[in-house]
C-alpha cells in the first residue's frame, strides 16, 4: 500500500477524532463518551489494516458478504465489527456469526434470528433497535421502526438469549435539519432506558452531521467518507 494512502487516512482520522473531541467538550461530555465506528464499506482490506494500525478498533460494514469476506481476511486483528446495514431475516443468523454489534434491528423476527445465530455460533451480539427518524414515519425512507414500534423489538431482544439490547440507532432524513431528527431519537432513547437502564447506546451521526449527533447525545458515530474519502462507485 503506498505511503500516500496511509498519510491520507491518518490525517483524516486525526481530524475526525479532533472534531469528535471538540463536539464532546462543547456538549460537556468527556471524549470517552463517544465511540467512533469507521464505516469501511467498499474499501479494500488494506485500508482496514491501515486503520487498525492507526488505532481504530470499531469498524462498520453494511453488507453481509463484504463483512464475511473482510472478517475472514482479518482474523489476526481484534476488530470489533459493527453491522449497520439492513438485516434480511434469512441472513440474520450469519450476521450474528460475524458482527459484534448490530445497529439495525428492525423487527422481532430479525431479533429472534440474530439470537438463533448467536446461539449456533456461540457468540454474544450487542444489538440496537433502528428507529425511523423520518417525519412521515417508518417505511418512508431510511429504515427503522417507528417510535411506537420500538418496544416489541426491544422486548424481543431483551428476552432472547445471546443478544444484548444496548440501545437505539437512527439515520437522519435528508430533507430536514439533523438536529431535530436526533432530538427525536434521544427522546426515544430516554423512553427505552426508563424500561431498560442498560440500553443507553445511541448510534447517530455520519460524516456530514456527527457533531450535531454528539450535541444531541450520541454515544456512537458512524463515519465513513470523512475518514476514507469519497467511496468508489460500485460496479
Ligand atoms: C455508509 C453508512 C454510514 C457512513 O456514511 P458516511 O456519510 O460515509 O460517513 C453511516 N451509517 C450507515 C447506516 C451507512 O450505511
Amino acid at each position: 500500500m503506498p505511503d500516500g494512502r496511509r498519510q491520507e487516512i491518518s490525517g483524516r482520522l486525526a481530524d475526525v477524532r479532533q472534531r469528535i473531541d471538540r463536539a464532546c467538550a462543547d456538549a460537556g461530555k468527556d471524549a470517552g463518551h463517544v465511540t467512533l465506528v469507521v464505516v469501511t464499506k467498499t474499501w479494500p482490506v488494506s485500508d482496514l489494516r491501515l486503520l487498525y494500525e492507526l488505532g481504530a478498533r470499531d469498524l462498520g460494514e453494511n453488507r453481509l458478504r463484504e463483512l464475511e469476506e473482510k472478517a475472514g481476511q482479518l482474523t489476526d486483528l481484534d476488530i470489533r465489527w459493527h453491522f449497520v446495514g439492513q438485516v434480511q431475516s434469512n441472513k440474520a443468523a450469519k450476521v450474528a456469526r460475524y458482527a459484534d454489534v448490530v445497529h439495525s434491528v428492525d423487527s422481532e423476527r430479525v431479533a429472534l434470528k440474530l439470537s438463533g445465530g448467536a446461539h449456533r455460533f456461540d457468540r454474544t451480539v450487542d444489538c440496537l433497535v433502528q428507529v425511523s427518524l423520518d417525519a412521515a414515519g417508518a417505511g418512508s425512507g431510511r429504515g427503522g421502526v417507528s417510535h411506537d414500534d420500538v418496544d416489541p423489538v426491544a422486548r424481543a431482544l431483551d428476552s432472547a438469549g445471546q443478544v444484548r439490547l444496548r440501545g437505539v440507532m437512527g439515520v437522519a432524513p435528508l430533507d430536514e435539519d439533523p438536529g431535530g431528527a436526533y432530538a427525536r431519537l434521544l427522546e426515544t432513547s430516554r423512553q427505552l432506558t426508563s424500561a431498560y437502564p442498560h440500553a443507553g447506546w445511541v448510534s447517530a451521526g455520519m460524516s456530514d452531521d456527527f457533531e450535531a449527533a454528539i450535541a444531541a447525545g450520541a454515544t456512537h458515530v458512524r463515519v465513513g467518507s470523512a475518514v476514507l474519502g469519497a467511496r468508489p462507485v460500485l460496479g
